[in-house]
């Protein structure tokens, strides 16, 4: 890549969550392998990121690329409409197998963002098929399920985007996020904020929609099982349907194979996507159960009313079913466990750190809640002269790293953290 190159990224190209007039730097990847990333100047760099959840068995992995050659040999792309295909139908095979009993009818999507608009167009639906009118949303303060327009109106009210959409976004319910942590013991009073909306809104409530134990993007907390297995109880109670976005938590990642199983429940709707092509390419799936699906299907549309032109892609699925058959022969759990172990010795003493405010681990999920917001510019070229891939956001610095890393690169991570805490320069105060 040529500086003209870089020069006309910075002048005509978005990425995410950047300005167009003064964007922070890219660096420029040509090449990635296993869990490293490499340069265009020939520098390594260890990945910690798993390209946002996604790079589960690392990059440019032999399994993945073959299954991707195979299926372009026979097609890349086929309309879902009328048509089926076999690379579909191992797929949703794999996805119904592995996932909760109840949950048994497949809708493939594009991205995660419309794995969670389809996830809560079902569940309008299935209560306007019922004759009820039932259009409103309970969540948690502090989540995030996506960037496109449903999706952002169940994001956390205060640190995503609502304010700058508002009069645009239907308006939906937050529950006070969960305080209790995931490793300490349950207090049931943790549920009361949770408890007191479902009690009032129950009538107009389409679903709660939640991810299980991990909230991500919105601040990544780890919270009690005991918190999911009240929402469960209280959705059946009152009779609504449960969402459980797993986009992020799903495949592994969080020591469990869904975050779900922590608390031994299963979601009425259950959105996956991100690893779930091994990092590869775009896919997402909501699954949801007969009775849903049935009730849909019985209502006065007489469908589900959603159709993306690449639904169903066939390279996405082949190589979605290659990733499922890679996790299935079940290295990751001891691979997350390994990872977790390492995690916990390195993170967890930086509790103590003057610059920490907390440092937190589950499964391959590394947690450093900082006392001041990142330098962004500053701190991305420290971890990049470190040789490493870490992008913090705010005052967060985390590691999600691919599960096939090994125990040198992930410490390469974990010092280059530590490392930058001792440095003032990488960190904003006001
Ligand atoms: C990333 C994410 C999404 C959105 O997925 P995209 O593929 O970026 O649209 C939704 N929910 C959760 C929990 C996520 O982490």
């Amino acid at each position: 890549m040529t500086p003209s190159d870089l020069a006309f990224d910075r002048q005509h190209i978005w990425h995410p969550y950047t300005s167009m007039t003064d964007p922070l730097p890219c660096y420029p990847v040509v090449a990635a392998s296993g869990s490293r990333l490499q340069l265009s100047d020939g520098r390594q760099l260890v990945d910690g990121m798993s390209s946002w959840w996604a790079a589960i068995h690392g990059y440019n992995h032999p399994r993945l690329n073959q299954a991707l050659q195979t299926q372009i040999g026979q097609m890349s792309h086929v309309m879902f409409g009328g048509i089926t295909h076999p690379a579909a139908i191992a797929l949703c095979r794999q996805l119904v197998g592995m996932t909760a009993e109840p949950l048994e009818c497949v809708f493939l999507a594009d991205s995660g963002s419309v794995a969670v608009e389809v996830a809560m167009k079902m569940a309008l639906q299935y209560w306007q098929a019922r004759g009820a009118k039932r259009q409103q949303f309970l969540t948690l303060r502090n989540g995030y399920h996506g960037d496109t327009f449903a999706a952002m109106s169940v994001c956390d009210p205060q640190n995503s985007m609502h304010s700058l959409y508002q009069g645009y976004l239907p308006s939906h319910h937050f529950a006070d996020a969960p305080q209790c942590r995931f490793e300490d013991n349950w207090q049931p009073d943790d549920a009361d904020s949770f408890t007191r909306l479902i009690e009032q809104h129950k009538n107009s409530l389409a679903a709660v929609i939640l991810e299980p134990i991990v909230q991500g993007a919105g601040g990544m907390r780890f919270y009690h099982p005991g918190y999911l297995q009240r929402v469960r109880e209280l959705c059946d109670q009152h009779g609504v349907l449960l969402i459980a976005d797993e986009i992020a938590t799903g495949f592994g990642r969080t020591g469990k194979l869904f975050a779900c199983d922590h608390a031994g429940i299963a979601p009425d709707i259950l959105c996956v996507g991100k690893a779930l092509t091994g990092g590869t390419m775009t896919l997402s799936a909501t699954l949801t159960t007969r009775a849903v699906a049935e009730t849909i299907s019985n209502g006065a549309a007489g469908c589900f009313m959603h159709g993306p032109t690449f639904m169903g892609n066939p390279l996405a699925c082949a190589v979605a079913s290659e990733s499922l058959a890679m996790l299935a022969e079940n290295h990751w759990p001891a691979q997350v466990a390994a990872i977790e172990q390492q995690l916990r010795a390195a993170l967890l003493p930086l509790r103590d750190h003057p610059q920490v405010a907390d440092a937190r681990v589950l499964g391959a999920i590394g947690v450093i809640e900082c006392r001041h917001p990142v330098n962004m510019a500053a701190i991305q070229q420290f971890f990049v002269e470190q040789g490493v891939w870490i992008r913090p956001f705010g005052r967060l610095i985390y590691l999600m790293p691919p599960y096939v890393i090994d125990a040198q690169a992930l410490q390469q991570l974990t010092d280059a953290i530590i490392a930058a805490l001792d440095r003032p320069a990488l960190f904003q105060y006001q």
